[in-house]
Formats: C-alpha cells, sequence, structure tokens
C-alpha cells in the first residue's frame, strides 16, 4: 500500500517583502489529521506562512505541498481542482465576510467556486447542515452577518471554511479578534470538530495558552523562521529554545497555584525589524543567554525526537539552555 501523503509539506519557505525578510526558510510537515499550532510575536511572519499557504500571496522561494501535490507554481485554473483541498479562518469575521451577501451565500459560495453545479435545493440542505454542525440554527442562512454577533460570525467563517471539506484547515488567530468571553467556546468548537471530522490544521496564534486544547505539535517562529518544533507534550513539558521557555513562562495557567508560582521571563525590547535581522542567531538581541558566538554563527537546527531547537546551547537530549535559571541569578547577583 502506498503512504497516504501530509497534509502540509513547506520546504524551505521564502517570502519577502521587498527588503521585507517576512519568512525566511521555513520547513514544517503537517500529518494527516494532525493539527500544528504556529506560535509567535505579532510580526514574527506567522499570518504570512498561512497566506502563502492558501496561495493569498506567492512565495519568493520554497514549495508549499498540498496532499502531496507540488501547488507552489499553478495558475488560479490549475488550483482550481485543488481549491477544496484547503480552507482559511481568518482572525476578523467582520472584515472577511461580505456584509451585502446572506450568510447562506457566504456559507454555499466555496460550492460556487468549486464550478461543480448542485442543486439549489441539495446545496440549500449543505448550508443548513453546516450551520448546525457549527452550532447556529439554519434560518441563520436568510440573515445578513451584520445581525449577528462576533462569535456568531465566527462560527459562519468556520461553516464556510469547512462546507467544501477541506483535508486542511489554516485558522490565522480564529479567536483573537473575539470578546473574550466567547474564545473559548469558539475554540472549543473547532476542537470538536476537528476530533470529528478528522481534518489536519495549522493553527496560526501568538497565544500559548489556545494551543493546549488543541495542538497535537507545535512550531515557534521568531522573525522569519522556526526556531523549535515538537510535541506538544514535549514543549510544555521541556521547552528547549530560550525563546520559547520564555514564552511559556508568561503564558497564563488555568491552576491558579501554578500562575502565582510562575517567574515570566521578561524578554525586553520589542521583536527586531525584519527589513534587517540580527546577524547570527536572529534572537540574541532579547536572549539572556547570548554569548558571543550568537552574533558571528546562524545557529543549527538540534534535532530532539521528531522536532528540533535552533539554538548554539541545546543538546540533542534537548537539555542545555534554560533562561529561568539565568534571570534568577542575575536577579540575586
Ligand atoms: Fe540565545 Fe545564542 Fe541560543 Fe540564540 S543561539 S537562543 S542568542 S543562546
Amino acid at each position: 500500500m502506498t503512504p497516504q501523503p501530509d497534509a502540509l509539506e513547506l520546504e524551505d519557505l521564502v517570502m519577502h517583502f521587498g527588503p521585507v525578510r517576512a519568512v525566511d526558510g521555513v520547513s514544517l510537515t503537517i500529518p494527516r489529521g494532525r493539527v500544528t499550532a504556529l506560535v509567535g510575536e505579532s510580526g514574527s511572519g506567522k499570518s504570512t506562512v498561512g497566506r502563502c499557504v492558501v496561495r493569498l500571496v506567492e512565495p519568493t522561494a520554497g514549495v508549499v505541498r498540498i496532499a502531496g501535490t507540488d501547488v507552489t507554481h499553478l495558475s488560479r485554473r490549475q488550483l482550481r481542482p485543488h481549491r477544496s483541498a484547503v480552507s482559511i479562518v481568518f482572525q476578523d469575521p467582520a472584515a472577511s465576510l461580505d456584509p451585502r451577501m446572506l450568510v447562506g451565500e457566504v456559507v454555499a459560495e466555496p460550492l460556487r467556486l468549486s464550478g461543480r453545479r448542485i442543486p439549489r435545493r441539495d446545496r440549500e440542505a449543505r448550508v443548513a447542515t453546516e450551520l448546525e454542525r457549527v452550532g447556529l440554527r439554519a434560518e441563520v442562512a436568510r440573515r445578513y452577518p451584520h445581525e449577528l454577533s462576533g462569535g456568531q460570525r465566527q462560527r459562519v467563517s468556520i461553516a464556510r471554511a469547512l462546507i467544501s471539506e477541506p483535508r486542511l484547515l489554516i485558522a490565522d488567530e480564529p479567536t483573537s479578534a473575539l470578546d473574550v468571553s466567547v474564545q473559548a467556546s469558539v475554540l472549543n468548537l473547532l476542537a470538536d470538530l476537528q476530533r470529528d471530522i478528522g481534518f489536519a490544521c495549522l493553527f496560526i496564534t501568538h497565544d500559548l495558552s489556545a494551543v493546549e486544547y488543541l495542538a497535537d505539535d507545535i512550531a515557534v517562529m521568531y522573525l522569519g523562521q522556526l526556531v523549535e518544533k515538537g510535541s506538544r507534550e514535549r514543549i510544555f513539558a521541556r521547552p528547549a529554545h530560550p525563546y520559547t521557555q520564555a514564552l511559556l513562562s508568561a503564558a497564563p495557567v488555568a491552576d491558579p497555584v501554578r500562575q502565582r508560582q510562575r517567574q515570566p521571563v521578561l524578554l525586553g525590547d520589542d521583536l527586531p525589524s525584519a527589513l534587517d535581522p540580527p546577524s547570527g542567531c536572529r534572537f540574541r538581541t532579547r536572549c539572556p543567554l547570548a554569548f558571543d558566538r550568537c552574533a558571528s554563527e546562524v545557529p543549527a537546527q538540534v534535532g530532539i525526537g521528531d522536532g528540533m531547537a535552533a539554538c548554539h546551547l541545546v543538546q540533542p537530549d534537548g537539555s542545555g539552555p534554560d533562561v529561568r535559571a539565568a534571570q534568577t541569578s542575575e536577579v540575586l547577583s
């Protein structure tokens, strides 16, 4: 039996907007049915990766393979048969849903764009099923997006993304524009749908606490490059890269006792500009453990199990740097 292709493969993906090196050599594989969270601060290039996958922007270099097909250089027309294989949910449903279209038309649009002729009655039935699957009543199809709440609108976006039965869903900060009170319910919905339907997902987020709900694997991005990859269990238990350790130390945790014991690592300065990234390790201007070599030599990716971390101090067993200990000794000295 031939092995099933991975849902998504990125090989050395590069996206430069003129002199801005937004994405600079990202390689990532998402097996079928698995969820990878792509985590990083705003400006790290993570949303640009998602946009390259759905070809909203044309990558400068590298390969994008969806379900085994290289889609990097396909024309719009050649792309059409593959379009239903991948869908995207954007951050802000108010901006991504056409306000002049009824919700039913919005949700059915991917079917229309696929070019397949589907009788109206069947189309309406599929829309109703999809709306109910995301927790909305079928009658919502006859309303306009602005008549709904933010959370309901994001449910409409999810119904629209799933109606073409994609193998891969790109969820780009799907809850960050929503009220805090509805964020958890939309995340839970995505997690339930993913388990039921089994699509693979690239979940783009700056919120590490959201990752705990959904992700099987985590990829951490800093200034256009991946600095660490690994299973969620390993990364939460033993983050290897100083940047991942700092992000995790600052992420809120549900347990109030653990929350009080947290010692967030303060990274100081903002993310440097992608116009002129630091030499050597790009994280060195904010890394509490930086030393001479970090400015002159780009750190190699050290394999840790199925994942990796790119830091001069990381050992193949994942041991090495500990920014929390470094910060504590600095405070004590
Ligand atoms: Fe810090 Fe150097 Fe490791 Fe980069 S390579 S993360 S600057 S210790």
